[in-house]
């Protein structure tokens, strides 16, 4: 009998089982993946994210991997140019994208260091119930005999797609359409700084260094024109880049090597679903998924997985009823998460409303904002901070924004 039975062992699992474990709890955490594992992500973490790891004793060993830091980053969308980078967020001076192949083998290691049970290749068909109370999971190794494990509390931390909220009938209680379809690769040869550029014809570009000396090169176009995308990937994927910014086009054909076969993805829709229930939670992806034109699905999951594994352990250690513990990690996560799940719905579009256009385009004209704007990106600066219609109209007021376009408010 295991205090949390944890399904999925990526960025949300793995440290969930490692905190608890850590904290002495009897934990085992299952994936149907097995590592090194790679899935589809462009793993860019921002520094509240990367500010978790430390805290937990992991970022010097992600950092010892090899995978380079960011300090600079250039983000345009249409013609509004933003450059810079955010002062140190919770003492983190830098960022970092490392392949998925290593950032969540480190962390299923640590998970398994911590004392918890892992199980790799275990793929969860169902959720034991007690009186309507989830009390374990069952499921299989491969074709072997379905074996069933039993615990006081289960966790899904299976992704978007989450399994175990079929199984226990999570529903989904906010739903945004997602706008765009992506297809990414690994380059060597380039010596680019982060790259998060927007054109004029609802087409975007990202770039950023990673792992081996190779920069992951993504583009994203509305969805419906991926059929047409499809026709020429290679075309059209540098199409992107040079009609985007002509000088990076060209450095990419000449300089570039793609190194891997090109990942596609039409995004699937932004969603809340209901994340705790009787004996059972959702974490991560599984919970709350968003586009990831702003990146912030791994750090979101550091950072409310931690909230979680402390409710957890104040119920288990008898402080509180878990459910009710449980229930305000969602409370927390809602709340927190609203503003960047409104942002990256709306800029995700690859069109800026009126308002978002007037608060980008004013920031670029003043060095302060634009801190604060690197702020806002690397989670160091609160959404509720940064749009506060009190600090646009100061803004405006000190850039001489023209009057007539001076919006403090989405509608
Ligand atoms: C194209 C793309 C680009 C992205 N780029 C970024 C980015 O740059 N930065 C960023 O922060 N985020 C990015 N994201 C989002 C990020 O990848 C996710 O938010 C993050 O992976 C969520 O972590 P998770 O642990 O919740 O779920 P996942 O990473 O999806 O892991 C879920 C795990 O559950 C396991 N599982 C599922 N079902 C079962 C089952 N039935 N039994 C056992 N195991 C199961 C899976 O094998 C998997 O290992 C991107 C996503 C996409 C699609």
């Amino acid at each position: 009998m295991y205090d949390v039975i944890v399904v999925g062992a990526r960025c949300a699992g793995s440290p969930l089982a490692m905190l608890l474990a850590r904290r002495g709890h009897k934990v085992l955490v299952v994936d149907r993946a097995t590592f090194p594992s790679d899935t589809v992500s462009t793993h860019y973490i921002h520094q509240a994210g990367l500010a978790r790891l430390r805290d937990w004793g992991i970022l010097d060993r992600l950092v010892a991997t090899g995978v380079p830091a960011m300090r600079h980053m250039v983000f345009t969308y249409t013609d509004i140019t933003l450059t810079g980078f955010a002062d140190p967020i919770e003492g983190i001076t830098e960022a970092y994208s490392p392949r998925r192949t290593v950032l969540d083998t480190i962390l299923v290691d640590e998970a398994r260091s911590a004392g918890a049970e892992v199980v790799e290749g275990f793929t969860v068909t169902g959720v034991v119930f007690d009186d309507g109370r989830a009390a374990g999971v069952r499921g299989r190794v491969g074709d072997g005999p379905e074996q069933e494990f039993r615990a006081r509390f289960v966790v899904g931390a299976d992704g978007r797609n989450s399994t175990v909220a079929g199984l226990v009938g999570a529903e989904i209680y906010r739903s945004v359409p997602a706008a765009c379809f992506v297809y990414y690769s690994y380059y060597s040869g380039l010596d680019w700084t982060f790259h998060h550029r927007t054109g004029f014809d609802l087409q975007q570009f990202g770039a950023w260094p990673t792992h081996d000396g190779q920069h992951l090169i993504a583009v994203m176009r509305r969805k419906d024109r991926m059929r047409e995308f499809r026709a020429d990937v290679e075309g059209n994927f540098h199409e992107i880049y040079d009609q985007i910014d002509p000088r990076l086009g060209e450095e990419l054909r000449t300089k570039g090597k793609r190194e891997e076969n090109f990942r596609a993805m039409a995004y699937p829709d932004n969603f809340y679903r209901r994340s705790a229930g009787p004996g059972w939670a959702l974490v991560g992806d599984a919970g709350y998924h968003k586009d990831p034109f702003t990146g912030w699905g791994i750090s979101d999951a550091l950072k409310y997985t931690e909230v979680l594994a402390e409710k957890l352990d104040e119920g288990l250690a008898g402080q509180r009823p878990i459910d009710e513990a449980v229930l305000e990690y969602t409370k927390i996560r809602d709340a927190e998460s609203n503003g960047t799940f409104e942002l990256t719905c709306s800029v995700s579009e690859l069109s800026l409303t009126p308002y978002y256009d007037s608060v980008f385009r004013a920031t670029s004209w003043s060095p302060e904002y634009t801190k604060k704007f690197f702020g806002l990106i690397g989670g160091g600066i609160h959404g509720e901070e940064f749009f506060a219609p009190a600090a646009l109209e100061q803004l405006y007021e000190e850039v001489d924004y023209p009057v007539d376009r001076r919006f403090t408010t989405q509608s």
